[in-house]
């Protein structure tokens, strides 16, 4: 049976190059970055490397980028560093943000701040008249990611960093599902904090980073060694970090190329869907959107039948409503951009990526216009 992968936004394999530059420090390069001796500086030597490459990808300068264990960590350190250090207890979080940033908000309520959330158009683009109002008190840090995972909407980053510049709010900003795809400068954008991950970018997953722009405060993440400029403590993960640092510097190098395949497929499937299947709706902004996210809801259909669907015929996609065995929960993202439950439960993310091919998206095209009828004429909800 054929093997499509089209779940790119969830994770990916880690680039041949990527993976090539890591091996040495797994077997003879071993050595701890922090010892002093030959084989620590040869570590220590190559973390450098991949703290440069990275920070160059964002504009930054080498000393602001702080490994994390991926993008869950680098939020939640973000939001729980920046509050503990301000005088406001306020924190404005997007309503699409990624649970680790939700997640995040919410245990801050339960400490006693005060989490409140941006408001998103029916594109999931922020509304910047809700921003503006809630910005007329003042708040600790504001965080919207860069581009949305589940439905791909980028965010005018200048527009929402200005403006907190203005009300002398800090700015973070989710940047995990953007880099290689979107252009960010973070002084150009005047970006205080931005999280990335390895994983979704062809390198390896538990490896991620915060930046931090210099002369910040921001509370010691972890306690223990002095390691990360004595933020957080931990013996550095060097494969991890040098694979992260050689993905950053592929993403970059081949962003053109890739970004340009990658949408002109991504618009090909948007068609040939809205083509061939009736009753389909594309959520997402049409064109503000990720090169390689297409997200539809198939009314009359159920999304973790569509995807266990797909999944028999060799289709790897992913759903933002997850089924328990009780309740069907909706994705808080279309809930955020009003859209109507039955279509928020029949909604499908597929994440096209470098291994994409046109026949891909043929066979998954095909296979859904079969999916979809049959789901139809079993459905209760198609009926109703
Ligand atoms: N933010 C976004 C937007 C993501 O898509 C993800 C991964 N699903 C994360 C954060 C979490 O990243 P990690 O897996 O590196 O912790």
């Amino acid at each position: 049976m054929r093997k499509i992968y089209l779940d790119n936004a969830a994770t990916t394999y880690v680039a041949a190059e990527a993976l090539q530059a890591m091996m040495p420090y797994f077997t003879t390069e071993f050595g701890n970055p922090a010892s002093i001796h030959a084989f620590g500086r040869e570590s220590e030597h190559a973390v450098a490397k991949a703290r440069s490459q990275v920070a160059s990808c964002i504009g930054a300068d080498a000393n602001e980028i702080y490994f994390t264990s991926g993008a869950t960590e680098a939020n939640n350190w973000a939001l729980l560093g920046v509050v503990k250090n301000s005088p406001s207890k306020r924190v404005l979080i997007s309503s699409i943000e990624h649970p680790s940033v939700i997640e995040m908000g919410n245990y801050l309520d339960s400490l006693g701040y005060k989490v409140e959330k941006i408001a998103v158009d029916k594109e999931g683009v922020i509304s910047v008249s809700d921003l503006i109002a809630k910005l007329s008190k003042p708040a600790a840090l504001v965080s919207v990611m860069v581009a949305n995972n589940e439905v791909g909407t980028v965010q005018y980053m200048n527009t929402i960093a200005s403006l907190c510049k203005k009300r002398g709010a800090l700015f973070h900003t989710d940047a995990s599902q953007a880099i290689g795809s979107v252009f960010i400068d973070v002084r150009e954008m005047e970006i205080d904090f931005l999280s990335m991950s390895g994983h979704k970018i062809y390198g390896p997953k538990g490896i991620g980073a915060l930046y931090i722009r210099n002369g910040l405060k921001i509370g010691k993440h972890l306690h223990g060694g002095g390691q990360e400029n004595g933020k957080r403590g931990g013996t550095l993960n060097v494969p991890g970090i040098v694979g992260f640092g050689a993905a950053v510097e592929i993403s970059m190098r081949d962003s053109t190329i890739n970004n340009n395949r990658i949408k002109i497929l991504r618009d090909y499937m948007i068609r040939e869907i809205e083509g061939k299947i009736p009753n389909v709706v594309l959520n997402g902004h049409r064109t503000q959107r990720l090169a390689g996210n297409v997200n539809f809801s198939f009314k009359g259909c159920e999304g973790e039948a569509l995807l266990a669907s797909l999944d028999l015929v060799g289709i790897a996609v992913s759903t933002g409503s997850a089924c328990n065995s009780a309740t069907l929960q909706r994705s808080h993202v279309l809930t955020a951009m009003g859209v109507a439950d039955d279509l928020n439960q029949s909604s499908i993310r597929f994440s096209l990526g470098r291994s994409t091919t046109k026949e891909d998206i043929d066979y998954t095209v095909t296979e859904l216009v079969k999916i979809v009828k049959r789901l139809r004429s079993i459905s209760c909800i198609a009926k109703k």
